[in-house]
């Protein structure tokens, strides 16, 4: 049916290609390109032989005229974009130039800024429709299958929704002190940053961490859970009518919380280059190449990770609550795709995104973020390709008592 083009060969990457493959029906030719060509090889070597033609390429995607003549030469139908999100807006360039489809799974942030807004992409909504192109953001677990949910509750559930809690569980263990499951860099660029959420048309900013609360995670059990800004909170608050408040919390353990402070206490986590033996360093790349690669954490991360949507609102004038979560096990993505099941949980929906605009099931020129496409095929979809989901229609609320100081 159609031909992809993957930018970026990590963690994420490397399950969205698994995926591809399986689904040969419509991913009938990938090209994965990468700034490192030995790691797309790898995933190719690993990979060939089935009914999708691989091939790959080197291609710096910071340089749009790299991406320019990569794109003319392969001829994709559509560019997943599974780098980092420092690279979104040169693709989404050589994307118009070359009137091809788009998709990531993060919005673009400045690399010297750890500001991540969809401000940049949106204005990119003209161009788009001119071309007749469609750019697809946000099709990862979250920010991506929370944008799906919050739509399908929507659709099929509610009136109006006015309240929405995204919890997002990791309840694995691989072992280590302290690593991140995904781009340590990305992770706690996001995670040292001030807490954010949307409340009656405004942003309330809190310290970061500020927020704590619990919950009992189904097959995972009790965590403490912290309130962060998401990029989704973004687009939902501006595509969900009539909501009153949008939240996002994530669970970190004990260990996490301490080392990341004392990292961030001694500069470790700084995003401001240094002077290091006469060279120009960022202390967060530096700490990044100290810490275990998050594609090796596969083998040994235990648990499961529970994400999922608590919404709240009303249906025939009737108070409703509503809660859709999907539970993924670290041991069976790795026996599966060979990766824990963070970056399952991202890639898995990144193939289906590109899925739906090859397929022509979500086809509109313009940008748009996950929420404004219909959510029932990539609801199906998440059901056949490994991610399925589950309703709870008498969930217990998180608490909404004045925000809890962490001790
Ligand atoms: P990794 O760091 O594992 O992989 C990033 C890949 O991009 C690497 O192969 C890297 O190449 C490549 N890359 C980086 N810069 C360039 C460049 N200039 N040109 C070409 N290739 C480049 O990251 P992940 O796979 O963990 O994450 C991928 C994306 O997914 C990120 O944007 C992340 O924010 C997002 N994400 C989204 C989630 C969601 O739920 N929506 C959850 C988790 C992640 P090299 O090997 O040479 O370094």
């Amino acid at each position: 049916m159609g031909k992809a083009l993957i930018i970026g060969a990590g963690g994420v990457a490397s399950v969205a290609v698994h995926k591809c493959v399986q689904n040969s029906e419509v991913f009938e030719e990938i090209c994965i390109a990468s700034r490192t060509k030995s790691k797309c090889d790898e995933l190719k070597a690993k990979l060939d032989g089935g009914k999708t033609k691989i091939t790959t390429a080197q291609v710096d995607a910071d340089n749009v005229d790299e991406l320019i003549a990569l794109i003319n030469e392969v001829k994709p139908d559509i560019v997943m974009n599974l780098a980092l999100p420092y690279q979104d807006l040169t693709i989404m360039d050589a994307c118009l130039a070359t009137k091809t489809h788009y998709m990531d799974t993060a919005n673009y942030e400045p690399e010297d800024t750890a500001k991540f807004e969809y401000k940049w992409q949106w204005e990119y909504r003209e161009r788009f429709e001119k071309a007749g192109i469609t750019a697809l953001l946000g099709s990862g677990f979250d920010p991506g299958v929370t944008g799906v949910f919050s739509a399908y509750a929507l659709k099929h559930y509610f009136d109006e929704i006015e309240y929405i809690d995204i919890l997002d569980c990791n309840g694995g263990d691989h072992g280590y002190p302290f690593a991140t499951n995904f781009n340590p860099e990305i992770n706690i660029r996001e995670v040292s940053a001030n807490g954010r959420y949307w409340e009656n048309g405004e942003w309330i900013e809190t310290e970061p961490m500020e927020i704590k609360r619990v919950y009992n995670f189904a097959e995972v059990g009790e965590k403490d859970m912290y309130l962060l800004y998401h990029e989704e909170l973004e687009s939902l608050a501006e595509n969900i009518p009539g909501l009153k408040r949008i939240r996002f919390f994530m669970t970190f353990g004990q260990s996490y919380l301490t080392h990341l402070k004392a990292l961030e206490n001694v500069g470790m986590t700084s995003i401001e280059p240094i002077e290091f033996e006469g060279k120009q360093i960022i202390p967060l790349q530096f700490l990044k190449a100290v810490l275990p690669d998050p594609a090796s954490l596969g083998p040994r991360t235990v648990g499961k990770t529970n994400i999922g949507c608590i919404f709240r609102g009303k249906k025939d004038g009737k108070d409703k609550t509503y809660y859709v979560y999907n539970v993924c096990d670290h041991q069976e993505c790795f026996k599966e795709v060979g990766s824990q099941a963070i970056s399952y949980t991202t890639g898995v929906p990144a193939m289906i995104g590109a899925a739906m605009i090859l397929t022509g099931k979500w086809n509109k020129a313009g940008v748009y973020n996950i929420e404004q496409f219909d959510p029932d095929p990539f609801m199906e979809e998440l059901n056949k390709w490994g991610l399925p989901w589950v309703e709870d229609f008498n969930p217990v609320l998180v608490d909404d008592e004045p925000a809890k100081k962490k001790e």
